[in-house]
């Protein structure tokens, strides 16, 4: 399937039906799975044989949608996973534990923040946060002995920032460490990293991928090159007691780390996608070329309408030359980066209000990166609590609009934001 290209694999990808089977990717919504013989079924506990049991740890329709996301991304093998949070934290404890330290980019979705800055750290995995646009030598000096990962956004959610993949992939393997990167909002239609030296990439399928605002689910994709034989990660290369002394290097080369992350914490903790919404993801994965190429274009488009309208303050869209991360957006994504732009409005945050309460087309949820136009104010929603000071510090201007432009012709789009903004 990889001699094909993407936009082909976005279709034909994962699922290949026999003489006579359902040419549409079927929904096996069963839990588990009829074997002749106990013996049969041992062996696959034993991780002998490959082949489904039951759903929590693998299933046809999951499989698919599994073998496609990976071929998109050109690693070796991925899981999908319950939500995006959960692919961000199983990426993460797979190869980390109590004692564990990792780097990430302060420049990252505010869950996963919350996730290493709270969670983890209350279970014993410290993180030390770095600024997206360090240097070489500040991104050094925040790894420890202890170090087992380093975590970025190729493009962060909601800062727009782009992450240096080469150089965050250039210092952690100077550390013996992989690069974990959430690629939710390039998608592989933009950008992969895996081509920049990330070893492991992490989705919240609930954005672009599924495009329709249908499911909530994630995706863990393993490379497939890390050499994990460095001594840092005995979990993979070390006997696993729980498998009668297995090691998963041994046993599963370059499948090691993303095969651990089924059999080991999948099983363990849950937070499998179910088959009915890996279904719906696959739907929306069968169009994400078209729907990326169009949001791109229709971004594109309203960030430059909105550069120069006299109503607005300030703009940020890493498609527009003169934003600070133009170059990187260019050389990581050059294709386009998503439909996510932020913008303030002249007047502050009462002006942002009378804005969005006047949009007629585009709507007002939380959501972001599906085929709808929508809006979010943070200072009045997400961060609502926060004083003035409170935001700044946080990086959130209480002006700041984040519109995710959605697949609507464009004319549509712009019309809708002027009337919108002659009464702001
Ligand atoms: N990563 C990014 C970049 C996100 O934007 C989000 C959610 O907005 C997540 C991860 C978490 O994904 P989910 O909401 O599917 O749990």
């Amino acid at each position: 399937m990889s001699e094909y290209r993407m936009d082909t694999q976005c279709i034909h990808a994962g699922y290949h039906p026999g003489n006579g089977e359902p040419r549409v990717m079927p929904i096996v919504q069963s839990t588990t799975f009829r074997y002749e013989t106990s013996e049969a079924m041992g062996r696959l506990f034993d991780l002998e044989d490959p082949g489904f049991f039951y759903t929590r740890l693998g299933n046809p329709t999951l499989d698919a949608v599994e073998q496609k996301i990976a071929a998109l991304e050109g690693g070796v093998g991925a899981m999908l996973t319950s939500s995006g949070q959960a692919a961000s934290m199983l990426a993460v404890l797979n190869i980390c534990h109590a004692g564990s330290h990792v780097v990430s980019s302060s420049a990252i979705y505010g869950g996963t923040f919350n996730l290493f800055y709270k969670t983890l750290h209350e279970m014993g995995i410290s993180c030390t946060f770095v600024a997206p646009g360090c240097s070489q030598e500040e991104l050094e000096a925040a790894f420890c002995e202890n170090t087992r990962c380093v975590f970025a956004e190729t493009l962060a959610n909601p800062s727009l920032v782009v992450t240096d993949l080469e150089l965050f992939a250039k210092v952690a393997h100077a550390h013996g460490v992989p690069l974990i990167v959430d690629n939710t909002f390039p998608t592989p239609m933009n950008c992969h990293p895996l081509s920049f030296g990330a070893d492991i990439v992490t989705h919240s399928t609930t954005k672009y991928m599924d495009g329709h605002a249908v499911q909530v689910g994630g995706c863990i994709v393993d490379g497939g090159t890390f050499d994990w034989n460095n001594g840092k990660f005995p979990m993979l290369t070390e006997p696993d007691e729980s498998y009668h002394g297995l090691s998963y290097t041994k046993q599963f080369g370059k499948a090691a780390y993303i095969t651990k992350a089924r059999t080991h914490l999948m099983r363990d903790m849950g937070a499998q996608a179910s088959p009915m919404n890996a279904f719906l993801l696959n739907l929306g994965l069968e169009t994400l070329a078209l729907r990326m190429e169009r949001h791109c274009f229709n971004a594109q488009k309203v960030a430059e309408y909105l550069q120069n309208h006299e109503k607005i303050s300030w703009i940020n869209y890493p498609g527009l030359p003169g934003n600070p991360y133009y170059e990187l957006a260019k050389k990581y994504m050059p294709n386009g980066t998503c439909g996510v732009i932020s913008f303030g409005i002249k007047g502050g945050r009462e002006a942002a209000m009378r804005f969005m309460d006047s949009l007629k087309l585009a709507s007002v949820v939380t959501h972001v990166a599906d085929l709808r136009t929508c809006v979010l104010h943070p200072a009045s929603t997400t961060h609502r609590q926060m004083t003035e000071e409170q935001l700044k510090e946080a990086g959130i201007s209480s002006d700041l609009i984040r519109m995710s432009v959605g697949i609507e012709n464009i004319a549509d789009i712009l019309e809708d934001i002027e009337q919108a903004l002659q009464k702001a």
